[in-house]
């Protein structure tokens, strides 16, 4: 049995890589699969409709939003959201908490006027930064944070702290639908399905009415907010097998039991993985100060790269896959998604304690 602690594309629950097995062949007694389905068909219009409308039953979201299917990753919003939201003369503000944010503010700033309202850059992006001692301009076009940095392991608390009256726009690609949250407090929140919703090639958008509305209307027609909005994001043709297979994963979340039961089966897994950096005497040296703990992502050093290796070759071997830290930050990294099995991150503590033991 494979472990699989990839940062994404990651783990897919086993019971929605059976069903698109089941399904594949002959989707619903059409004789083809999803492959090779019009995108106007009826079976993928349904899907493209259910999709949207598990997202917002799960989110609790009302008619003032809309769940917008797009391409181009995560990385693409970083350009749409200030491309469409940043007017001449407005000022974005950024929240840097790790490499991703970085990244989103980089882009931002080629597009207009930005300000970081603060970064955690000078602490290796370990904490959150102190709400109380931020200044949020309410004149801002929007607010923009990244909930969970998947590269540093730093993730922001479900009941986020006051940050001001600006639109807050969040990029959620690595905890999105991982607890329940206050979805309602933001304006667009923006996820890459590769994590824990489904496989690579959609971008799922949630973006609240006014925004869509208030959006620049001299872009280029594929570029705006609108656009899919207006079109049930079948404006051109969507990622069908992607979209099909988010709206297996939601299905499956709700008969998991919502969000409710990822939270609880999530801090389960993390709580058994921190216990062995924890109770490790300083071999494993957690990367994130621990009031900043990601539930989805792990990341922690050992000693050396040299015995760093060896624990990732010896995981390996032991079935445990997807742990090294990204390129940027080497170290270890377990990303622990929704699919992920409380199984496999108490294969994997169990396997960091003996591994502490024979080498600590
Ligand atoms: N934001 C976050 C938080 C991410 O983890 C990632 C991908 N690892 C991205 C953005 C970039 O996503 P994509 O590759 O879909 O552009």
């Amino acid at each position: 049995m494979i472990h699989n602690f990839n940062p994404g594309p990651a783990a897919l629950p086993p019971a929605v890589i059976a069903r698109a097995q089941a399904e594949l062949a002959d989707y619903h007694g059409t004789g083809m699969s999803i492959l090779e389905m019009s995108h106007r068909s009826k079976e993928y219009e349904a899907i493209n409709a259910t999709a949207e409308a598990h997202l917002k039953a799960l989110l609790g979201l009302g008619d003032d939003y809309r769940v917008l299917f797009m391409q181009g990753g995560a990385s693409m919003q970083f350009a749409l959201i200030p491309l469409n939201l940043l007017p001449a003369g407005g000022v974005a503000e950024y929240i840097v908490t790790g490499s991703w944010g970085e990244k989103a503010y980089e882009e931002a700033q080629r597009l207009g006027n930005t300000r970081l309202l603060a970064s955690t850059a000078a602490d290796g992006y370990r904490s959150l930064p102190d709400a109380e001692a931020l200044t949020p301009d309410p004149q801002a076009a929007y607010l923009h944070i990244t909930t969970n940095e998947t590269i540093q392991g730093v993730q922001w608390p479900a009941e986020l702290p006051e940050l001001g009256s600006a639109p807050l726009v969040a990029d959620m690609s690595s905890d999105f639908l991982a607890r329940p949250f206050p979805a309602e407090r933001f304006a667009l929140m923006y996820a890459g399905a590769q994590k824990n919703l489904g496989p690579a090639g959609v971008t799922v958008v949630v973006i609240r009415q006014d925004l869509i509305e208030r959006g620049r209307k001299d872009l280029p027609v594929i570029m705006r907010y609108a656009t899919f909005a207006k079109n049930n994001s079948l404006y051109n043709t969507p990622p069908v097998f992607a979209v099909y297979m988010v709206n297996l994963v939601l299905e499956w979340i709700k008969e998991q039991g919502g969000l409710v039961a990822m939270a609880e089966r999530n801090a389960r897994k993390a709580a058994m993985v921190y216990e062995a950096i924890d109770s490790s005497n300083g071999f494993y040296a957690g990367h994130a100060a621990p009031e900043a703990r990601s539930l989805m992502n792990v990341t922690f050093r050992l000693p050396s790269a040299e015995l760093e290796k060896r624990f990732l070759s010896e995981a390996q071997a032991a079935g445990m896959v997807g742990l090294a830290g990204h390129r940027s930050v080497g170290g270890i990294r377990a990303s622990l998604y929704n699919a992920v099995s409380p199984e496999s991150a108490a294969t994997l503590a169990s396997f960091m304690r003996e591994f502490a033991q024979r080498y600590g």
